[in-house]
């Protein structure tokens, strides 16, 4: 396994695999890894002839106050994981190199990174959406592997990858949870104490939507929405910031949920100190 820094050196590297013609497979992440994002490098190692993952806490789509600078970082372990599942190539691009003095030019996907997490974090999209097509750029993948963990994130990047005509195919992968149902993300390692058990009620209120929508039949939003609402008024570190049912290629919020369509139900909900988000996907 390689470890490159440069991003120079990177793209030199990948336009050298593309000219022996080999299909280059992309996971971007930000480190501090969990089976989530190996799931990531193993549907690549699938696909693809070549896999790169890049590791880089883009400090773009941190707001001044949101966790950059205690994000959890454990660049050895993460070699270690990656290196035993195969990856080829690891990227570590210093902030530096990635945004270099006069750095002044950003994406700017629209619509879909209006609501939602856009609402809550109204300059984090603009800096995915950035650092994205600067990776897409110096690694050219053919496939990138992103999770469903982060819905909105997933239709940004397709959006933007369809408007800018980047020449990459976008896979989305399911969300990896831990045995009790918990979405695994690196900022698990923030709860504390009784959080953990807490944070639950995400994935717990996910379960009763889907058990209201596919086994009592349930086609209101509304209703659906205040009964998951409720498991959260007897959790008392829970800070519910949003349930919204959402058509999923739109992303817009709906009423009622139709025969043949497809959803998102999207939480975001702060446990003590640490937000988190979680989701399931409704196929009808
Ligand atoms: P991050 O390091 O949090 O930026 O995540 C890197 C990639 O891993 C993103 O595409 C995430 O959606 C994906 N990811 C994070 N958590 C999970 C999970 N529990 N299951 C599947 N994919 C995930």
């Amino acid at each position: 396994m390689r470890l490159i820094h440069s991003s120079s050196e990177m793209q030199q590297i990948s336009l050298s695999l593309k000219k022996e013609g080999k299909k280059i497979g992309f996971v971007p992440t930000m480190g501090y890894l969990h089976q989530g994002h190996i799931s990531l490098v193993k549907e690549s190692k699938k696909k693809t002839d070549i896999t790169i993952v890049s590791i880089f806490v883009n400090p773009t789509q941190f707001a001044p106050n949101e966790d950059l600078n205690k994000y959890p970082r454990d660049m050895e372990r993460d070699n270690g994981l990656l290196s035993s599942e195969g990856v080829d190539i690891v990227f570590f691009p210093s902030t530096a190199d990635m945004y270099p003095p006069e750095f002044q030019t950003y994406v700017n996907v629209e619509k879909v990174t209006m609501e939602f997490e856009g609402a809550i974090r109204p300059t984090h999209f603009r800096g995915v959406s950035t650092v994205v097509a600067k990776l897409f750029n110096i690694v050219l993948p053919d496939y990138a592997f992103f999770g469903q963990k982060d819905a909105q994130q997933s239709v940004v990047i397709k959006r933007m990858v369809k408007d800018l005509c980047f020449p990459v195919k976008i896979k989305i992968c399911p969300i990896i949870r831990e045995e009790d149902g918990l979405a695994m993300s690196s900022r698990n390692i923030y709860l504390a104490g009784e959080e953990r058990t807490d944070a639950l009620v995400l994935s717990k209120s996910l379960t009763l939507a889907e058990s209201l929508i596919y086994h009592k039949g349930e086609r209101s939003c509304k209703t659906i929405v205040d009964a998951m609402t409720e498991l959260y008024k007897n959790v008392e570190s829970a800070e519910l910031q949003y349930i919204k049912i959402v058509n999923e290629i739109s992303f817009k919020e709906v009423e009622n949920l139709d025969a043949g369509s497809k959803y998102f139900v999207l939480i975001a909900c702060k446990i003590g100190n640490t937000r988190l988000i979680d989701n399931s996907h409704i196929s009808l």
